[in-house]
Order: C-alpha cells, then structure tokens, then sequence
C-alpha cells in the first residue's frame, strides 16, 4: 500500500539547539551582512538613513510571522489570540506537536492551535502582498504582488539572451541591450553547417529532459512512496569561522525518521568569502533498519516554498552503518537564488521519496 502523508511530518526538535530563536536571528543577520556587502551597502545608502521610520518597514515588523519573521508569501493563519504565522511554519508546528503526541500549541502565547482552531487572515495576507519588494536586476521597488512579473517580463535590466541562442549564440546581458546586440549578431548569417552544432546540443538537452520525466514516471509507478512537505532553518557551527548550515526537524517517512541537512559552498571553508554560491543537502536516516532501505528522492519547491529548484532525482541505499547519502547539489539556477534563499529565514521545501521493494 502507499503510504502518503498530505502535511509535513516532522518531529521531537532538535534538542541540542545552539540558542534561544532570538540569538540565532541576530547571528544569522550578522551572517547575512557578511554574505551580502552589495545589498546591504544600497540599503544603507537608500532613503538617507530613514529606511527604518517607513511606514512599509514598521508595516513589515508587524505583519511578519511570529515564528520566522518573515513576511508570508503565501497563506497567513493565526491562532485565536491574533499571533501570525505563516503556512510554512504553521504546518511545522502542527506536524511537530504530532510526531510527539502532544497537542500543538502557538509558540507565541501557548494556547492550543489546530486546523479548525486557527483561521486564515485575508487582510494580513492582502497588505503583505502590497508592501513593496525590491527587484533583483534594477533594485527599484514594487509592490510583493507584482515583483515576480516585473523580473520575468518587464524589468529593462534582467538578464536575457539573443533571439538567436538557438542557433548558438551565446550572448546574454541586460534586457534592454538585447536588441542593439541582436541588429549586429553574426549568427543569422552563419551556414546550415554551423548551425547544426547547437542544434544538436539542443537535442541532447531536450533528449535529457526526456529522460528524467521518464525516469519521473517511472517511480511514480513504485508501491511505497511518501512526500513530506520540510521546512530547513540555520544554524551555525562554533568554529571560528562562522559556518552556516541548515537543518529540517526530524520527519517520518515509511516509519523510519530521517533528517535533512544543507551547507553553503560545501567545500569552502569560508563561503563569505566567495561571491559564487551553491547549496548542497543530504538525507540522513535516523533510525535504525535491518535491512537496506533503496531509496529515490528528488525535491521540489513544494507548496509553501518559492525556491526555483530544477528537478533532479538521487538514489542512496540507505543501512545502519551508512545511514547518510552524500552531500548532492540544489540545483538552483544562480548564486543570485541561493542569496535569496540565505536572505529568508526558513526554507521550505517538498522532499519525494521513493522506496524500492526488497
Ligand atoms: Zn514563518
Ligand atoms: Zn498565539
Ligand atoms: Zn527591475
Ligand atoms: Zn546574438
């Protein structure tokens, strides 16, 4: 039978967390100012200083989620004091009262939560959506609601390529240079000959493609599959440097509980200083089996989450004395999402497993 479990299961947390939310906000912003001089430069130099007495900002202090701060982008639920939270962490907590057999309760004020209990607000979720947002190519504001459409379609400085990349042109740069770039681009007038060549790596792309949604369907047909819907928050090691990890609540998947951990630049000692950025993650199994446990396992973005992860399916026999896969890349497309994704302080995700029968 499959098993399937509709919200994020997560669990007992972890117990020997390094320090209170509060502290593990403060380091993460001084983290966060290490990993992002350029951003944090604008920010200072915008609106001479007075950044902080906006009206959007002190909006922004109030309409935040109690539990990670940050503004929802999606649902907001609140408990029947008023305390916000948004889907990603409201889920969580749920979860997390489940796995321990308790009843969960608001982590603000502590009176019992549930899903009849606690309602949506509308209002706070329609004024987060107008407060503004900052464009990541030309660093203008626009309201929450319409940021994603600027970036991808209308903002004259996102990143675009040729019209003829198709014939293999390799030019990318801002929107707004494209088409002085395409009135002299010398490919148009290359031979059928040439042409071939990046037609042919378009083949092998798309034959690629082909082969993970079959590879996809092909799990989709398993017996045991599970999805649970995670959310990763970060802590730090006491090295001297400051190195940034995250970490998920242990969750159940097939009776087993597992874990899921992430790194910034993997084998960089220190990422802060790096301007490129990767995340890398891996399942660990924390409890104990008889048997090898095959797994696939692939993530996506999930219901809550924004992160623009490219589908990739990883496979780890899992045993009790290799009970961690190795640590695989988050395929996200640039070093510009893996900073937006530092720059939140929860990152919520689907993780899909797959478990082959013995
Ligand atoms: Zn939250
Ligand atoms: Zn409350
Ligand atoms: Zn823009
Ligand atoms: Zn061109």
């Amino acid at each position: 039978m499959a098993e399937q479990s509709g919200e994020a299961s997560s669990s007992s947390s972890v117990t020997e967390a390094p320090a209170t939310a509060q502290q593990l906000h403060e380091e993460l912003d001084k983290i966060k100012e290490l990993l992002e001089p350029e951003k944090k430069k604008r920010k200072l130099l915008r609106g001479d200083g007075k950044s902080e007495q906006k009206l959007e900002h002190r909006l922004g202090g109030i309409l935040c989620c109690a539990v990670c701060l940050d503004l929802p982008r999606a649902a907001v639920y609140q408990c029947t004091n008023g305390h916000l939270m948004c889907a990603g962490c409201f889920t969580h907590v749920l979860a997390d009262a489940r796995l321990r057999d308790e009843l969960a309760t608001c982590p603000n004020c502590r009176i019992e939560i549930s899903k009849t209990s606690a309602s949506r607000n509308l209002a706070v979720e329609k004024a987060v959506s107008e407060l503004p947002a900052e464009c990541q190519f030309c660093a203008k504001e626009f309201p929450r609601n319409s940021l994603e459409r600027h970036e991808e379609s209308m903002c004259e400085e996102r990143i675009s390529s040729c019209k003829y990349s198709r014939i293999g042109c390799p030019w990318r740069g801002p929107n707004h240079e494209s088409s002085e770039h395409e009135t002299h681009c010398v490919h148009p007038h290359r031979t059928g000959a040439d042409v071939m060549e990046a037609l042919r790596d378009i083949d092998a792309r798309t034959l690629e493609e082909r082969r993970l949604y079959d590879n996809v369907f092909d799990l989709l047909s398993y017996e045991k599959i599970t999805f649970n819907d995670l959310q990763m928050k970060p802590y730090r090691t006491d090295e001297y440097v400051h190195k940034l990890f995250y970490e998920t609540a242990r969750f159940t998947a097939f009776n087993y509980q597992w874990v899921v951990k992430a790194r910034i630049n993997n084998s960089q000692r220190d990422p802060t200083q790096s301007s490129e950025r990767d995340m890398t993650y891996q399942l660990i199994l924390k409890s104990k089996t008889t048997y090898p446990l095959s797994l696939h396992y692939l993530i996506l973005k999930g219901p809550f989450g924004d992160m623009k992860v490219k589908t990739r399916i990883h496979r780890f026999d899992f045993t009790d004395s290799d009970n961690e896969s190795p640590y695989l890349p988050l395929p996200l497309p640039d070093t510009n999402e893996c900073n937006r994704l530092l720059a939140v302080k929860a990152i919520n995700f689907r993780l899909i497993m797959f478990l082959a029968s013995k």
